[in-house]
């Protein structure tokens, strides 16, 4: 007869890794189900962190947070639109959830800041490098060590029900075989539908012809599937871009470049609004331009400690120079403007105040080490705030809000946790935290006898 397992997990993003080796750990078999060739999703290529308040990293390095205060700035960045019993669940688990990946070798103990946010809670890895390939790595380290079986270039197609509750999922592999594995525990870790352009435009008009930053696996699919056993879905239209994406090649330049110091001016030269705003806001501000692209202008202060700064003159993306002449002269800019833009924005960091445009962090160095450096970058899609509804024990609720026995979602597939835009950092605290939350629900079900 066919497989059984106690959990099937969809995806093998953050959260479906996340959730497979606490449901693992709490004692059920699990099985995860990957349609891509390759593990890691779209967290893979995550930047900017995790963020977190009232950690033990924060403790140590002396910075004061507070759960209500991560919780008034998450909301704020989302235009209240957040549903705050999510909201709620997200804050208070999020000091153990970098507790849960130190417990299991993954250390965020670097800490950084991104739009929205007024302090230090952006948890990365030590030597400043993207915290998605060190995550990812780390998960999959501790998949193998616990021999948890994952198949690769495999989708599933459906979710099987019997009187509402799951019963299993049919799955179709490389070589186009059906399979069905019976289960009473489903977790859907499916990610965003930012590279599902069609779905984009059908909810956001305004958005066609725009890039993505995402991993093409990032379709989407994991609705439909849960959809067709009823769930409901929440704020579909809210897609984010994000403002710093280069063009050529859909790269997304890590907003921990700001965080680290960087500032963004036009191709006249000039900084015109405050960068360390949410990424809607500068995003706007971009688009609003009449060149409809900006620069974002660093030094070798920010180089030094940003692993991220490497890998993109690695990969061709930089303009650097000597000098602020000299880089105006590359990039076609007046060079008188950008000394003064430099002199005055260098003035605001020694003041500690921006005058110009009130941005309040990561006024960090003065921009005046050289090598310089510029990256032409424009907005691109990027995270789907919108998805199904769930409670937060991570349940799937259907379009009447009663949680569907058996189905359980996190991560990017999930609606209403981010509201009308998401803060940098938190799609990773998202993950880990709902992830884990999800594997613990599973496995529970499964202990009482499903
Ligand atoms: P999150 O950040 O929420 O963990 P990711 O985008 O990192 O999400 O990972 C989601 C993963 O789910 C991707 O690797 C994607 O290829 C995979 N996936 C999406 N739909 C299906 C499906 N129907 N069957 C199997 N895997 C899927």
């Amino acid at each position: 007869g066919p497989r059984h397992v106690d959990v099937v997990v969809i995806g093998s993003g953050g959260a479906g890794l996340a959730a497979a080796i606490q449901a693992h750990d709490e004692g059920a078999s699990v099985l995860v189900v990957e349609k891509m060739p390759t593990i890691g999703g779209n967290t893979v290529k995550a930047s900017a962190g995790m963020n977190a308040a009232e950690t033990r990293f924060q403790r140590v390095k002396g910075i004061h947070d507070s759960k209500a205060l991560f919780y008034a700035e998450t909301l704020k960045g989302g235009k209240n639109k957040n549903n705050p019993a999510l909201l709620h669940r997200f804050v208070e688990n999020a000091p153990q959830a970098i507790e849960w990946l130190a417990d299991r070798g993954i250390m965020l103990n670097d800490i950084t800041t991104t739009g929205g946010m007024s302090i230090d809670r952006t948890h990365r890895p030590r030597d400043g490098s993207a915290v998605g390939g060190y995550l990812i790595s780390g998960l999959v380290r501790n998949i193998n060590k616990r021999a948890i079986d994952v198949m690769l270039d495999t989708t599933v197609t459906g979710i099987l029900t019997e009187n509402g509750a799951v019963t299993g999922v049919r799955l179709v592999n490389d070589e186009n075989e059906t399979l069905t594995v019976m289960t009473h525990s489903v977790i859907v870790a499916t990610g965003g539908f930012s590279a599902n352009s069609d779905m984009v435009v059908k909810y956001r008009p305004d958005l066609a012809g725009f890039v993505t930053t995402n991993h093409k696996g990032a379709t989407g699919g994991g609705i439909k599937l849960l959809q067709d056993i009823g769930a409901g879905t929440v704020d579909m239209g809210e897609i984010q871009i994000h403002p710093t994406v280069e063009q050529s090649t859909s790269y997304l330049i890590s907003e921990s470049i700001r965080g680290g110091g960087a500032i963004l001016v036009n191709q006249q030269g000039a900084r015109f609004f405050n960068e360390m705003e949410t990424r809607d806001k500068v995003s706007a501000a971009i688009i609003g331009l009449a060149e409809k692209y900006a620069y974002i202008l660093f030094d070798e202060h920010v180089r030094v400690k940003n692993k991220a700064a490497d890998e993109y003159i690695a990969r061709g993306l930089v303009t650097s120079a000597s000098s602020p002449r000299e880089l105006a002269a590359q990039l076609g800019m007046d060079e008188h403007q950008l000394s003064a833009t430099l002199e005055r924005y260098n003035g605001f960091v020694a003041q500690q105040q921006d005058s110009d445009f009130g941005r309040t962090t990561a006024l960090r160095n003065p921009i005046n080490q050289g090598p310089f450096y510029a990256i032409r970058i424009a907005p691109g899609v990027h995270h789907t705030m919108g998805g199904v509804t769930i409670n937060p024990d991570t349940q799937v609720l259907n379009t009447d809000k009663q949680a569907i026995p058996g189905a359980y979602a996190a991560g990017e597939v999930v609606g209403g946790v981010h509201g009308g835009n998401r803060i940098g950092g938190n799609a990773v605290a998202d993950i880990i935290i709902f992830g884990t939350l999800a594997g613990h629900m599973a496995a529970s079900r499964a202990k009482s006898g499903l």
